[in-house]
């Protein structure tokens, strides 16, 4: 009998040190922001901080409870202007960037500050009602987006979280382009008594010597690179649930936010009785009728 091959792409797997009071998450993805990247054709440079951004939302959604949408925003002056990814509890990923394209056609440098320049980053967690929204805003910290997150995490909730984040292209003679990227999140749990600081700094130190190339390596399972890291204190790794590309974004949910916007507003942007939007994460066309919106309107 002839065993599946495990699958290590399009998945997040969470794990838990023995215990320690140390979880987290890794994820890779390849089809799901391949496909992203594709529907833009931004420069490379963009296309792999998205990509990284990305890694990033899979890795936080997944820690919502039962329902919910975790979106991270980066708004700078800089290159890369605006920014905005996000993911659901169910794995489905979404994303798109508004850039200076000369700038970031041939950037001299790809670090945080050079790509962005002077910026915020906003995370914003729905879980289904007002009552349940959260914003928090920090400026944009770090060399890196990895940098940046840690920071807001520190900043905002004194969380002691570490995260890699690596992304990158492969390119095959004869085959279409396709994207990798990969990212582990480790936090120090704050409600836990155990107080075995070792086991933490132990972890740090692991942690650190995860290498960008074993994030990307596709043929490496996540328990067999979790395992490598961590086989000395030992490592509970659970189940994976995958992770898609899918956009959120539907005709009526776009009808509703044009109703509330009143009848002048709605007249403004008509062309001969219609309104074309365009969606930017994925780039689906909605033709819907001015006189539908506004019938929406008034009831
Ligand atoms: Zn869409």
């Amino acid at each position: 009998m002839v065993s599946e091959p495990a699958i290590t792409t399009d998945i997040i797997t969470p794990f838990m040190i023995h215990d320690a009071p140390v979880r987290g998450r890794m994820v890779r993805l390849a089809q799901s922001i391949s496909t992203i990247i594709a529907r833009h054709d931004y420069p490379d440079t963009v296309s792999r901080t998205l990509a990284e951004v990305l890694v990033v939302v899979s890795m936080m959604a997944s820690n919502l409870k039962d329902e919910g949408v975790f979106t991270l925003q980066v708004q700078s002056k800089g290159g890369i202007s605006l920014l905005v990814a996000d993911a659901t509890h169910q794995g489905h990923l979404r994303g798109y960037a508004q850039f200076d394209a000369e700038a970031m056609a041939s950037p001299t440098a790809t670090d945080l500050k050079s790509l962005f320049g002077e910026g915020y980053l906003a995370i914003t967690l729905d879980q289904g009602d007002a009552s349940q929204r959260y914003q928090g805003v920090v400026p944009l910290e770090g060399n890196s987006i990895a940098e940046a997150i840690e920071y807001y995490f520190v900043h905002s909730h004194q969380l002691e979280v570490r995260i890699h984040v690596a992304a990158g292209k492969q390119s095959n003679a004869g085959e279409a382009e396709q994207w990798l990227a990969g990212g582990m999140y480790m936090e120090k749990m704050p409600d836990v008594l155990h107080a075995d600081e070792d086991i933490w700094n132990r972890s740090l130190a692991l942690f650190g010597t995860i290498k960008d190339a074993e994030l990307l390596d596709d043929t490496l399972t996540h328990e067999d690179l979790l395992h490598r890291l961590f086989h000395e204190d030992g490592v509970w790794v659970y189940t994976p649930h995958p992770l898609f590309d899918q956009c959120r974004c539907s005709e009526s949910k776009i009808a509703n936010t044009l109703a509330q916007m009143g009848d002048s507003a709605i007249d403004e942007m008509q062309i001969d009785g219609h309104i074309i939007v365009n969606c930017q994460f994925c780039n689906s066309e909605y033709n819907l009728k001015a006189d539908d919106i506004k019938r929406m309107a008034s009831n």
